[in-house]
């Protein structure tokens, strides 16, 4: 076992960090604008096809090397949401066309996303069918070389601003998972509409909304794997998130240490710093613990990735983990600042609200354990 990292992934996690430090670092307003210049720059540091083969103009890394990288995104960038944004274009929405799509849909899409000129999204959800994904009712009826596609999507992070999504469509509800593919569908596409962007608790920068085709014609060399493998598609896809996206909680707890452990330093009261009372320390302490535990988690998942195993138990018990740490520590977080921690103008609170949706998203903390407790044959 040798827990070291790589001259390449010391460098690249050095080069990363300094990158989202100073040049990703202004937080936005709620509601404030897509930030398209910092997701060119994004993809012009190659952050945006960290795990895309170099023939795709990716850079063709591991999964350890991919989340080490997302890792320092998260630490050096206060605006989550835009890592987040970024992580979820990657991981969900290009990462199953690397890996399902035909060479040629391969040649003629991943240079532009792992470049950063092109914003993809990832379109599952519906309104009936949430953690219960493949229960989604949208429909794919073929039509010669093409299907058309009918159906609405919920939570589509990136919908506002995608040009192209990966939709999930049935040829038969009744037929469950086996009846469901993937397509990659353009914006303009005629039937396809995107809705008005979701306000949110957090992640303030990663438009969110609704997606709708309504008789969208698709050719079928735009599928993803073959016919009746969208379950496939989208599980792989999943790993990949699970594992990798949640890196940039992990950045983010590391900086929230540092900067909590500042402030214990420095905040005196009862004539001392607030660090040197226990409750303050121990609560720090226990930060570090579950931060350390989790990031251990995480790796130790994307190795088992990156040794060819679907590592499902790994991955899940990672994402319970850093999610719920990092939801945890944002309440620790708050605590210890006191008052300024509730006011949102120190900049405190922002992680909590940032942390909340890690638990529903790729799905929620519930199915992970119920993904859990099936691999332990319950
Ligand atoms: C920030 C954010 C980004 C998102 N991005 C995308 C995206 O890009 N693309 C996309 O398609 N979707 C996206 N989603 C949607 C997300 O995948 C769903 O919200 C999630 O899967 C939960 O589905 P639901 O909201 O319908 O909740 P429900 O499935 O209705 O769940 C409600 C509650 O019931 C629990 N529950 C449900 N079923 C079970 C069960 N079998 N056992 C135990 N508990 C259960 C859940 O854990 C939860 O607590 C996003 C969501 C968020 C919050």
């Amino acid at each position: 076992m040798d827990f070291s990292w790589s001259e390449q992934q010391r460098d690249l996690y050095a080069s990363t960090l300094d990158f989202a430090r100073s040049e990703l670092r202004a937080s936005p307003e709620v509601g404030a604008d897509f930030p398209r210049e910092s997701w060119r720059r994004l993809g012009e540091m190659g952050l945006l096809g960290l795990c895309v083969p170099e023939d795709y103009g990716g850079m063709g890394l591991d999964a350890v090397t991919t989340a080490r990288c997302v890792e320092a995104l998260g630490r050096g960038c206060t605006d989550t949401g835009l890592v987040f944004s970024a992580a979820a274009h990657l991981f969900a929405a290009v990462m199953p066309i690397v890996e399902h799509g035909s060479e040629e849909l391969k040649r003629r899409l991943l240079p532009k996303l792992a470049s950063g000129e092109w914003i993809a999204a990832n379109a599952i959800t519906e309104a009936e069918a949430g953690s219960d994904v493949f229960a989604l009712k949208a429909t794919a009826r073929p039509d010669g070389e093409h299907v058309v596609i009918d159906g609405a999507k919920s939570y589509v992070t990136n919908g506002p601003v995608a040009d192209v999504f990966v939709f999930y469509a049935t040829r038969d509800p009744a037929q469950g998972f086996m009846g469901v593919s993937a397509f990659v569908v353009h914006r303009d596409t005629p039937g396809l509409q995107v809705g008005r962007p979701i306000a949110t608790m957090g992640l303030d920068s990663s438009p969110i909304s609704s997606v709708y085709c309504e008789g969208c014609r698709v050719p079928l060399a735009d599928r993803l794997g073959g016919d009746g493998r969208g379950a496939e598609v989208f599980t792989g896809s999943m790993l990949w998130e699970r594992a990798c996206l949640f890196a940039a909680y992990v950045g983010a707890m590391d900086r929230q240490l540092d900067e909590v452990v500042a402030h214990a330093q420095q905040r005196k009261q009862s004539r001392k710093p607030i660090g040197k009372h226990q409750a303050v320390s121990h609560r720090i302490a226990d930060m570090l613990l579950r931060l350390e535990a989790a990031r251990l988690l995480l790796y130790r998942a994307c190795w088992s990735r990156d040794q060819g195993e679907a590592a499902v138990l790994e991955v899940a018990l990672a994402k319970l983990a850093v999610s719920e740490a990092a939801v945890q520590s944002a309440l620790d977080a708050i605590q210890i600042h006191g008052g300024m921690g509730y006011a949102r103008e120190a900049g405190v609170e922002r992680a909590l609200r940032d942390a909340v949706p890690g638990t529903i998203f790729s799905g929620t903390s519930e199915v992970q354990r119920n993904l859990v407790a099936r691999e332990l044959g319950l």
